[in-house]
Parts: C-alpha cells; structure tokens; sequence
C-alpha cells in the first residue's frame, strides 16, 4: 500500500524529493513536510505543510502521527524528539545517526574509529586547549563550530597567533573543534546510498567548486584519475556499511596533494552536489533517497553525459523580489525553487547542463563561463 512521507524540512531538497515523490505514486501517496516558512518551495510542488519551527516537538509528534515514514531535507532537526517518535512512524535515516552526524566532532571520531581517513582534529573547551592544538597543527588551521554549521558558516580559518582571540570569540560559547588545515588539490564529493535493505549505492565521483564557501558548481565527473575515483568511492561504500539507517548520503572530501582522500564532512540526507543527477543519471538523487527509504532495489547511478550544475545565487549586495531568471540554450536544464525574496548568496535555484555526444567537460566549462552573466539576480523596481 502507498504509504505517506514526512519530511523535515520544505526548502528546495524537500521540493525535488516530493517531485520525485508524485512519480512513485505507486508507493507514495501523500507528503507533508514541516518547515517554518510559509509557502516553503515543497508546497509549491504539492506538499502538504506543518508550519512550525524544524525542533518543536509537538509539531514532530504531530507529523509522525500523520505519515508512515520520517526523513529530512536538513540535518538540524532534533534527534532526540525523532527517536521518541519512532514508535508512530519509521525514520530514516535513523535519528541515532543523525545524532552523530550532527556533531562533527562526534562524526569525525566515528568516522575515525572505523578506519575511515579524516584531517586531523581535536575537541577544544577552552582557549588554552586551542593555543594547545595549534602548536601542534601549525597555522593555518580551522577552529569549527561541532553543531548548526553549514555553507562555511561555522568555520574560521586561523592564519596566525593574533587570530586565536578572535577566532574564539566569534563562537561565543559553542562547542568547538580545530582541525588541521588541508592543503587539497580539489574538492569532491561521492553521493552514496543505502535501502532498507543494506543494499549500498554510489554515483560517480564529481568536483566541486566554492565562491564565498558556498557551493557554486559542481562537475561531473570530478577531472581526477580513475585511481582518485576508485578510492573516494571505495571510502564512500566503506562509510556506508558503518552508517546505520538507509538513505541518500552527500560525503564531502579533499583530494590532497599526493592524491589521497579524506572526508571533510557527511550530510545525512540529498545533497545540493547530487542536483546534476536529475538530468545525467536514470535515477536522480531524490528517486534513490526515496527507494532506499521505502526499501525499494536502489536505481542506477551510471552517469549518462557528463554534466555541470550551476547554483543561481542571490547577488551580493541586493535583497528583495527579483525578475525571473531565463536562460535557453540547448540541454540547459533550469529549476527555480520559488522563493520570492533574494537575499545575498541564497540558493534561489540551479542549472544543469549536459554535454552533447562527444563535448567535453573542458567545453562545457566554457558554455558556463558564457551564461555567468544571465544568472544574476535582478531587482524588481
Ligand atoms: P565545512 O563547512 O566544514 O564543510 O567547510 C566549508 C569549507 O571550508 C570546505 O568546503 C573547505 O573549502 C573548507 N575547509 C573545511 N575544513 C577544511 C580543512 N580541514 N582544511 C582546508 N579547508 C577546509
């Protein structure tokens, strides 16, 4: 029988996941999601809404009451209260994973003790313990924020001895960790899957690249040799075999200089670096996150053309309503979430294109470096 999924979370994942949702019908009847923004991007596309903050517990009790299976669109939702509520509906991934991805420094160190490669970190509680880590490290190195950290936000890269007042007081009392900075040559990511079932999936290695510690684009496949990208996806399924519970995994690492791989972090759900999937694959992340959690065989992850997601950014400087953005050029694929306001950097949509037989990754680069200008956000007078 269909059976009806709550997410946590409305924003563009949830939007994807509830389009991919409405073509399994067979298996999905309804979605409801919780997100505190009126009109979130997943009720545009037919999603049901619990207008209500991602941690109030009485509206997760109220969400688990209505559906059959939990997951999420972020990782910030309250593991606690989703494992109180695992008795009304089944939850994936498992809040108890949740709970340990939440925390980097609880992630690094499970990662760790299961011989999965990680930079070098330690736990500081206080300013004594950082001066401590960093003479061991030596600088430049990350002091990071264990929770509620994403797109760069919780991070400061200290460069010198000067630094380290500051760096600490702009965490104000948040658990901290410091890491040893990485030299890398490249980032990448593998988006890896796990059903119900134990049955383990990984997309192709891609490469992403950053502006303002926001992903801005991501290439795929990732320009490495196959050894780099048999060894990331070998981490990948290594991590997914430790990890409990089944979904779509997004595991961000650094190529380093001598082309060994470590993880940088893991998000427990799809993952904005995977958006290339709806056009270059058969199954695009959201389908597979849906069939790992319904227990469904897990789709291909073959990558058909090579493929360039470009975020459309909100432009710096500007906040308000903005023109809709149009780009046609053949095998451009646009999606705009339907958010009304840009803000500087927001994710207000992305863009795939997908190489014609026979065009490289290197001319697809430059297509994109031609279409830069059409992507900027226009103010509404
Ligand atoms: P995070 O929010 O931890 O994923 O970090 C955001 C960005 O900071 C990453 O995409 C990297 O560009 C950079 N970064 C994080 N950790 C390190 C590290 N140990 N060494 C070098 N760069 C890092």
């Amino acid at each position: 029988m269909a059976k009806i999924l709550g997410i946590i979370g409305g924003g563009q994942l949830g939007m994807m996941l509830t389009e991919a949702a409405k073509n399994m019908s067979e298996h999905i009847s309804k979605v409801i999601v919780l997100d505190p923004n009126e009109n979130c991007s997943a009720s545009l596309v037919g999603a049901e809404q619990i207008v209500a903050d991602f941690k109030d517990k009485d509206s997760i009790i109220n969400l688990a009451n209505q559906v059959d299976i939990i997951t999420y669109e972020i990782e910030s939702g309250d593991s606690d209260v989703l494992k109180s509520v695992e008795n009304k509906a089944e939850i994936n991934p498992s809040p108890e994973t949740l709970k340990t991805i939440q925390d980097k420094f609880l992630q690094k160190t499970f990662l760790q003790n299961h011989n999965i490669p990680v930079p070098e970190f330690i736990k500081v509680e206080n300013i004594d313990e950082v001066k401590e880590g960093l003479k061991k490290y030596g600088y430049p190195a990350l002091l990071k924020a264990r929770r509620d950290a994403y797109d760069g936000k919780g991070n400061f890269k200290i460069d010198s001895e000067n630094e380290i007042q500051t760096a600490y007081d702009y965490f104000k009392g948040q658990k901290l960790m410091l890491e040893k900075f990485v030299p890398f040559k490249m980032e990448v990511s593998v988006i890896a899957s796990r059903n119900t079932k134990g049955e383990i999936k990984t997309y192709p290695l891609v490469e992403n690249i950053h502006e303002h510690n926001i992903l801005r684009e991501t290439i795929a496949p990732a320009r490495t040799s196959d050894d780099v990208s048999k060894k990331a996806g070998k981490i990948a399924s290594d991590t997914m075999d430790v990890l409990k519970g089944a979904g779509v995994f997004g595991i961000e690492m650094f190529v380093t200089q001598d082309d060994e791989i470590v993880i940088n972090e893991i998000a427990p759900r799809v993952h904005n670096s995977g958006h290339h999937t709806l056009q270059s694959s058969k199954t695009s992340q959201f389908e597979q996150h849906l069939r790992a959690i319904l227990g469904l065989e897990l789709g291909s992850t073959k990558l058909i053309s090579p493929t360039i997601m470009y975020n459309v950014l909100g432009s710096v400087g500007f906040e308000g309503e903005y023109r809709p953005i149009s780009i046609l050029e053949p095998n451009l694929f646009l999606k705009m979430y339907g958010k009304k306001i840009s803000k500087p950097l927001r994710k207000l949509g992305h863009f795939n294109l997908v190489a014609k037989k026979g065009e490289s990754v290197e001319q697809l680069l430059e297509k994109i470096n031609s279409l830069k200008e059409n992507v900027k956000t226009i103010r509404i007078e």
